[in-house]
C-alpha cells in the first residue's frame, strides 16, 4: 500500500498509525485539514477485512468532514479515526489506549462518536484525554440544556430537515405526509429519523442488516420491512441511506426508483460520475455531507462550550437553506448537487485557509 499514491489521499495533512499491544488496539487516525481550526470528526469501529479498506475509509471520511465543516461555517478542520475491529469485542482499556492516540496530536484532532462508538466508549476516552466531544455530561445548575450528548438525533434533525427541503424542490410540497419514503439503517440516526419522518404523517418502508432491529421499528412506528437487499429498489419517493456508505453506484442507480435520495450516511456515492448519474436518472441527491451536519454541528458546540441546546437546534435549522441554495444553483449551471456541494465547500475552505488561522484551543476540558 502506497499511502501516497492512494486515490483518496487527496493532500491529508497527517495519517497517524497506532497499536496497543495490551489492549490490542489497532486504530488510524487521518487528518485532512486543520486549515480552518483543528480536526474535528467521529471515530468508527469496524472489521475492516484488510488495512487497505480501513485507510481508504479513514481518508474518504476524514475529506468529509473538511467539507462538512466548512459548508456547516464551523471552526473546525476536516479528520476522523477507526479502530480496526469487530465493535462487540470493545473494551475501556481499548478505548483508553484511542484516548491516549488523540491525546498525542495535542489537540489537532478531535473525537467523537461514530458508527461502532458510543457515548460511553466517548466517556472513557475523556478519561485520558480532552479532545473529545460527544459526551453526557451536563453542569449542574445550568438554566436550561447544554449543547452535547449523542449526536445522532441531532444528525437526523438536520436530515429530517434536509429531506423535506429537497421534497420541497422535487416535488412541490412542504410536507412528507403520505409520501412513501425507504429507510436503510435503523441505527443511531435512521430510527430517530423514522420517528420524525411517522409524526409527520409519512409511509415508511425500512430495513436493517441486525435481525430484529426492523420488527421493532415497524411494531413501535407502523412502518413495512423488507430484506436489507430489497431496500434500493423499492417504489418510493424518497430514498434515505442511513447505514453504510458507498451505495450509491454505477450497479445500484439504475435500480432506483425514488426521486430524490437523502440520507444520513457519509460517502453514498462511490465516486463523483455517480452524482453525475443520479442526476442523468432525474433523481434529487441531497449532498451527504451537507444534509448530515447535525451531528457535528451539536459536537462542536459541546467541544466550544457556552452553547444551549436550543442555539444548536437553530444552527441544524440552517441545514435545509444550505441545501436549497445547492439544489438551485445546481438546477441554474445543470450540474449534479454534489459537484455543486463540493465546489461551494471549495470556495468556503481556500480563503480561509489563505488567513493562516490557528487551530482553536479548547475552552476548558470536559466543557
Ligand atoms: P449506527 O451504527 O448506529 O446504525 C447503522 C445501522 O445500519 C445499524 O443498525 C446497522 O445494522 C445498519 N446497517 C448496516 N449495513 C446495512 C445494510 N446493508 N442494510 C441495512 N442496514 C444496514 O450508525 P448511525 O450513527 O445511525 O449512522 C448511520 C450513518 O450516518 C453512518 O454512515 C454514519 O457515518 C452517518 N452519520 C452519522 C452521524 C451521527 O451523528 N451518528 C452523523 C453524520 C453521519
Amino acid at each position: 500500500m502506497d499511502l501516497f499514491q492512494m486515490r483518496d489521499f487527496d493532500a491529508h495533512e497527517q495519517v497517524t498509525f497506532g497499536y496497543d499491544a495490551a489492549s490490542g488496539l489497532q486504530a488510524i487516525i487521518a487528518i485532512h485539514s486543520t486549515a480552518l481550526g483543528p480536526a474535528a470528526g467521529g471515530c468508527r469501529m469496524w472489521p475492516y477485512t484488510s488495512l487497505s479498506d480501513a485507510v481508504t475509509d479513514a481518508l474518504r471520511l476524514s475529506r468529509g468532514m473538511s467539507y462538512k465543516n466548512a459548508m456547516a461555517e464551523l471552526p473546525f478542520g476536516g479528520g476522523k479515526a477507526v479502530i480496526i475491529g469487530d465493535p462487540r469485542e470493545k473494551s475501556r482499556h481499548r478505548m483508553e489506549a484511542f484516548g491516549r492516540l488523540v491525546d498525542s496530536l495535542g489537540g489537532r484532532y478531535i473525537t467523537a462518536e461514530d458508527v461502532g462508538t458510543t457515548t460511553t466508549d466517548m466517556e472513557q476516552v475523556a478519561g485520558v484525554t480532552p479532545f473529545v466531544s460527544g459526551l453526557t455530561r451536563q453542569p449542574e445548575r445550568a438554566a436550561e440544556p447544554v449543547a452535547g450528548g449523542d449526536p445522532g438525533p441531532k444528525t437526523a434533525l438536520g436530515v429530517f430537515l434536509g429531506l423535506k427541503a429537497a421534497v420541497r424542490a422535487r416535488f412541490g410540497r412542504a410536507s412528507v405526509e403520505g409520501l412513501r419514503i425507504a429507510v436503510q439503517g435503523l441505527g443511531g440516526v435512521g430510527h430517530p429519523l423514522c420517528r420524525l419522518l411517522a409524526a409527520e404523517g409519512a409511509w415508511l418502508v425500512v430495513a436493517d442488516a441486525r435481525p430484529g432491529v426492523a420488527q421493532r421499528v415497524c411494531q413501535e412506528l407502523g412502518a413495512h420491512e423488507v430484506a436489507a437487499e430489497a431496500i434500493l429498489s423499492q417504489d418510493v419517493d424518497v430514498f434515505s441511506p442511513c447505514a453504510l456508505g458507498a451505495i450509491l453506484d454505477s450497479r445500484s442507480i439504475p435500480t432506483l426508483r425514488a426521486r430524490v435520495v437523502a440520507g444520513a450516511a457519509n460517502n453514498q456515492l462511490a465516486c463523483d460520475a455517480d452524482g453525475e448519474a443520479l442526476m442523468r436518472a432525474g433523481i434529487l441527491y441531497a449532498p451527504d455531507y451537507v444534509i448530515n451536519a447535525g451531528g457535528i454541528i451539536s459536537v462542536a458546540h459541546e467541544y466550544r462550550g457556552g452553547a444551549t441546546a436550543a442555539q444548536v437546534r437553530a444552527e441544524i435549522e440552517k441545514i435545509p437553506l444550505r441545501l436549497t441554495e445547492i439544489f438551485e444553483r445546481a438546477r441554474r449551471e445543470s450540474k449534479p448537487t454534489s459537484a455543486i456541494a463540493d465546489q461551494m465547500a471549495r470556495e468556503r475552505l481556500r480563503p480561509l485557509a489563505a488567513t493562516g488561522l490557528r487551530p482553536l484551543q479548547r475552552a476548558s476540558a470536559g466543557a
